[in-house]
């Protein structure tokens, strides 16, 4: 049995661990960045990265190789009725997104982080050596390599194994929900996002896109909230119908077939587990840090990656409530009510199928794009002044005072600070930071 020990073992090497093991192994701290894949892995996603997601990048100094650039987003709601959003510059964030495949995207991140120190080893995590009060000593690997360390960052991804072996998973405290994308050839002016209903007036319970892409192929793709119950899903055949809607209105062409389909799980709004708990830090999807309302996570995983590592280098014994109130304070205030407004419209299909309509109304639609546009991608914290961001901002608001008072998976990222203090491993912690 091969053993390494390390002052941090990553486990994930998709966003939001790269950005952690850049961010560790460039302050000089000796860390492991352990993955199951081989790199370059292809990885489900739209590869759209949001304007928070370009500036992440742009903070932590990493070059990706951009296949197109985006600002405005078209919607289209039950309707067929179009809408666009308009994307504005922020004071914490860029004025548009990027596109970059992630089969790109993630092995640059990687090979920065390996450029700057981190030692990359292939395991696949599947147990953990846990000692008294909690505390996870090492991580074990199917093929017997044991990596020591004395914090440990889970950026596994939404199933999180390193979650589930330290006992921090819960999943029916979970918001889940689940996403299909394909490749096909088409030139894609504009992001497309579509908001379709099952049924006449009854809302489908997630959204189509249709993005630009690489070298003319555009990604396709189908994503459903289904709320607490992570069950399985066919949405193949979903994503069938709705290309063939895509060619009744013209945005695909009428041969145009998309290439093999392939889906990920989403565990959205900080649900399902907390950021911490003793030694252990989640960052990115393993600590649920979807957006819950579209679906999008790589600027919350590249975010929280850095997060995390900066609370341990700010000191290790202290590191998991440190991390915690910092995520609570980047996400916060928009995850818990995007929750509630997320399992409201999942309750009441025929009410969100009517608002979606009026949201796309033609005199409402020109009055409330850029609030929606705002609201809808995370974008009210860090704005700049403009009344689309003060509207947004108060839809925020009373979003999470909707949140306090209904039911529904609670965010952990909202108590997260106390939370992450609470249990015996995080008394360990507290106990060595004392002595
Ligand atoms: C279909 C789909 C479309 C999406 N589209 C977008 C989009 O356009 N924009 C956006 O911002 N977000 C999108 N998302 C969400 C986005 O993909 C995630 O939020 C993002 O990948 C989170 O990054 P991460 O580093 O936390 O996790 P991941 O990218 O999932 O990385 C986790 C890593 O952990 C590794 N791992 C897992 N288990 C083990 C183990 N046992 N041992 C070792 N390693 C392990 C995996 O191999 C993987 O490399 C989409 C998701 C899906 C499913």
């Amino acid at each position: 049995m091969s053993q390494a020990r390390f002052d941090v073992v990553v486990a994930g090497a998709g966003p939001a661990g790269s950005a952690a093991a850049l961010v560790l192994a460039r302050a000089g701290a000796r860390v492991a960045l352990a993955d199951k894949s081989a790199f370059p892995r292809d990885k489900a996603c739209g590869d759209l990265i949001g304007p928070r997601g370009v500036q992440a990048l742009a903070e932590l100094g990493v070059d990706v190789p951009e296949a197109g650039r985006g600002s405005d987003l078209l919607a289209i709601g039950p309707s067929g009725r179009r809408v666009r959003l308009p994307a504005y510059p922020g004071r914490r964030y860029a004025g548009h997104g990027i596109i970059c495949p992630r089969l790109q995207f993630d092995d640059a991140l990687r090979a920065a982080a390996i450029a700057a120190g981190a030692v990359p080893v292939r395991a696949r995590i599947s147990a953990a050596d846990t000692g008294p009060g909690g505390q996870v000593r090492a991580l074990l690997a199917a093929d017997g390599q044991r990596l020591g360390g004395d914090v440990i960052i889970g950026a596994d991804g939404a199933l999180s194994p390193v979650a589930q072996l330290a006992g921090m998973l819960g999943q029916d405290r979970a918001l889940w929900g689940f996403a299909i994308r394909a490749y096909l050839p088409a030139e894609v002016p504009m992001p497309l996002l579509v908001l379709l209903d099952r049924q006449p007036w009854r809302i489908y319970p997630g959204y189509g896109w249709l993005f630009p892409g690489d070298g003319g192929q555009a990604n396709v793709g189908i994503g459903v909230g289904l709320g607490t119950a992570r069950r399985s899903t066919a949405l193949r055949a979903d994503l069938a119908r709705f290309c063939e809607r895509l060619r009744g209105w013209g945005d695909l062409a009428a041969g145009a077939g998309h290439g093999p389909v392939t889906g990920g799980w989403l565990r959205m709004g900080g649900t399902g587990a907390p950021l911490a708990a003793g030694n252990v830090l989640l960052a990115g999807d393993a600590a649920g840090l979807i957006n819950p309302l579209q679906g999008e996570g790589i600027a919350e995983a590249l975010i929280s990656g850095r997060l995390a590592a900066e609370a341990v280098i700010a000191g290790p014994g202290r590191a998991g409530p440190a991390y915690a109130g910092a995520v609570a304070a980047a996400f916060g205030p928009y995850l818990a009510g995007a929750a509630a407004l997320q399992s409201a419209m999942l309750a009441r299909p025929r009410l969100t199928s009517a608002g979606v309509r009026l949201l796309t109304a033609p005199v409402v639609s020109r009055m409330l794009a850029g609030t929606w546009s705002v609201y809808w991608n995370g974008l009210a914290d860090g704005a700049r002044p403009r009344p689309a961001a003060w509207a947004a901002a108060a839809v925020q608001g009373l979003a999470g005072l909707v949140a306090r008072s209904g039911p529904g998976p609670v965010p952990e990222v909202a108590a997260a600070p106390e939370a992450a203090q609470d249990g015996p491993a995080a008394e360990a912690t507290a106990g060595r930071a004392r002595a």
